[in-house]
């Protein structure tokens, strides 16, 4: 199991709501999209970093403060020596190498991974020095989605493609490493050092007003749903949801989109639209959460 599990970020969570609940730009579309499909990704290549089976740890998404300066990794594997640092990048379709940038056939351009990864591994390094860590860092960029082609590519960069993807895990897993409690005080500092960033300055001003209301389905996020017998149906994916969980999942998302927002029955039966029963809501919010204050002032937190 991971020493520090992945989790989406607050920004994807809340773009994911706001793409289903208002008319985003292109640009942000676009935004969450990329983040859909880099989150995508990570996750993929953490299904083959779970199944090792050697001695090592585990740290999926670190956002890191050196020398004044932000990175991010990806995915850390702190074994015995080195400690790996991967870029994953889920690219898809056609790249041509430059050496000092990616380039779709189509001319759309992006940076080098490669330059990513050696920033991330000089302003880890430097981290590690100043907190007196000796380890060894070997760092990949990896592009795992099987439906990515590199045009010109570079034979000695550290770059690992899906095809690739068995074999190396295979090398790692062959991996003699012992890990000491010296090497769990680093992956407890380097998780301490994780940085949470708010995501709400950067995103544009919504209100509630203006969202579209109702339940939406856990698994395809469709308007397309009805209430059938203390179950919420969609009509789109056939998926099921038990009454209680959908309205505690819309009390998540009011609670994400609008952290100042005070929860109420009246403000959870206008964002469900279809659940007409003020008691209801109420049962669900008495039942799951603490009450405050009283009779029509009532929230909950
Ligand atoms: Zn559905």
């Amino acid at each position: 199991m991971a020493f520090k599990p992945r989790i989406e970020s607050l920004e994807l969570l809340i773009l994911r709501i706001l793409n289903t609940r208002m008319e985003l730009t292109e640009e942000e579309r676009r935004n969450y999209f990329n983040l859909e499909k880099g989150y995508q990704g990570e996750v993929q290549f953490d299904f083959l970093t779970e199944k090792l089976q050697s001695n090592c740890h585990i740290l999926n998404d670190l956002l890191i403060e050196s020398n004044n300066k932000d990175f991010q990794i990806d995915s850390t594997l702190i074994f015995q020596e080195p400690l790996y640092v991967f870029e994953v990048k889920y690219y898809q379709g056609n790249f041509i190498f430059k050496p000092d940038r990616l380039e779709t056939l189509s001319g759309k351009i992006y940076q080098n991974p490669l330059d990513q990864l050696k920033r991330t591994k000089t302003l880890l390094r430097q981290l590690l020095q100043n907190l007196g860590y000796n380890i060894p860092i070997e760092g990949y960029v990896v592009f795992n989605n099987p439906d990515f082609f590199l045009y010109q590519a570079p034979l000695n960069e550290p770059i690992i493609y899906a095809p690739q993807l068995k074999t190396f895990m295979k090398k790692l897993n062959r991996k003699q490493s012992k890990l000491s409690i010296h090497h769990n005080k680093l992956a407890e500092k380097l998780v301490s050092l994780h940085k949470v960033v708010s995501p709400y300055s950067k995103l544009r001003a919504y209100s509630f007003e203006e969202l579209r209301k109702g339940l939406t389905c856990s698994a395809c996020h469709s308007f397309n749903v009805s209430l059938c017998g203390g179950k919420l149906v969609c009509y789109d994916c056939g998926c099921e949801e038990k009454i209680d969980a959908a309205v505690l999942r819309s009390v998540d998302e009011i609670k994400l989109l609008f952290p100042e927002m005070k929860i109420t029955t009246n403000v959870v039966r206008e964002w469900c639209v279809v659940i007409k029963s003020q008691k209801m809501i109420k049962r669900i919010l008495k039942e799951n959460y603490k009450v405050m204050g009283k009779k029509k002032y009532t929230y909950y937190v």
